[in-house]
């Protein structure tokens, strides 16, 4: 910790001003997906492992950090206490479990993780799928026809992050089964297998599990619900909740909707889908924070991010404005 970040304690008294307890209580809900053991640069949004424990340690300083499920009931009895957080993880990334998992239990930091039960056990999801193509292709020029674009130098690692990131954003909104068949042509061009252990396996979920935190819902492939038929996202929602539950022996009663923006990802149809599922609340991808008014079904999240502490904890006072 540099001089300027003993300077995060002084903004606890204006979170718990911003935050209080009871009756005006709000809630922030961090989101994270992976946690790497090293800087990577084809991963600029996610933390690494010193990052990662620097920005847990700076939301204990500031923050009472509590389960979701204990949060939303407290919050719906009017009993949250000031400064009230909760952690959260997308996706079921294995390097949630080797990575975050330690830090967080050292921390004593509860947290929650919503799983796409289809890619545990050597899945890759498509965005994982360009970067790790893109991480491998040969320099030189790569063909980018089975992803409809033109084709595109890759010889420094700024260019490979830069064409793959395009590549998402050409693919993104396309319909699943045809994504898959061009990010799989794409794949092809990559001279080694793509890896496999990037999900969690069963037997990692299942350590999180059994180490006390929360496992949640996040349906089974990940698709924009918006995007797909009634029946595949209730089959989405609900499955997915019963394959977890067979995993882990217990009930899943948190959800979160892929990507989660509502109106443009999913609709009041697919909440309602998410409460029949037998679900008892949802996230969404909605910036700010809840309160005793709001929706326990679009609870809002957001995800903190900046290089040092201090900035990064004005960033967590500032979701609270
Ligand atoms: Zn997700």
């Amino acid at each position: 910790m540099n001089i300027a970040d003993s300077a995060i304690p002084l903004l606890r008294p204006l979170a718990g001003l911003l935050s209080p307890s009871g009756l005006r209580a709000c809630l922030s809900i961090l989101i994270f997906h992976r946690v790497v053991p090293e800087p990577d640069p084809f991963l600029p949004g996610d933390p690494d492992a010193a990052r990662f424990r620097w920005q847990m340690q700076t939301v204990a300083r500031l923050f009472n950090v509590l389960p979701l499920s204990e949060a939303v009931a407290r919050l719906a009895d009017q009993t949250l206490p000031p400064r009230a957080a909760c952690i959260t993880f997308d996706d079921g990334y294995a390097d949630n479990v080797e990575v975050a998992l330690p830090i967080l239990s050292e921390l004593k930091l509860p947290a929650t993780f919503f799983i796409a039960v289809g890619y545990v056990n050597g899945g890759i999801m498509f965005n994982d799928q360009i970067l790790e193509t893109l991480r491998r292709v040969p320099a030189g020029e790569v063909d980018l026809r089975c992803v409809g674009l033109p084709p595109e130098s890759v010889d420094t690692m700024a260019q490979r992050y830069a064409v793959a990131a395009k590549i998402i954003r050409a693919v993104k909104h396309l319909d699943a089964a045809e994504r898959e068949d061009r990010v799989q042509a794409l794949a092809e061009q990559s001279p080694e297998p793509l890896p496999t252990d990037l999900m969690m396996t069963t037997a990692q979920l299942q350590r999180l599990a059994n180490s006390g935190m929360e496992i949640g819902g996040h349906t089974q492939t990940h698709p924009i619900l918006m995007s797909i038929a009634d029946n595949q996202a209730c089959e989405e929602i609900a499955g997915g909740r019963e394959i977890l539950q067979s995993w882990l022996g217990q009930p899943v009663r948190l959800f979160a909707y892929p990507n989660g923006k509502p109106g443009q990802d999913y609709a009041p149809r697919h909440v309602d889908m998410v409460r029949e599922a037998g679900f008892t609340a949802a996230v969404s991808t909605v910036p700010g924070v809840s309160t005793h008014h709001s929706d326990k079904w679009q609870l809002a999240r957001f995800t903190p991010w900046d290089t040092t502490p201090l900035r990064f904890a004005a960033k967590l006072v500032r979701n609270l404005t």
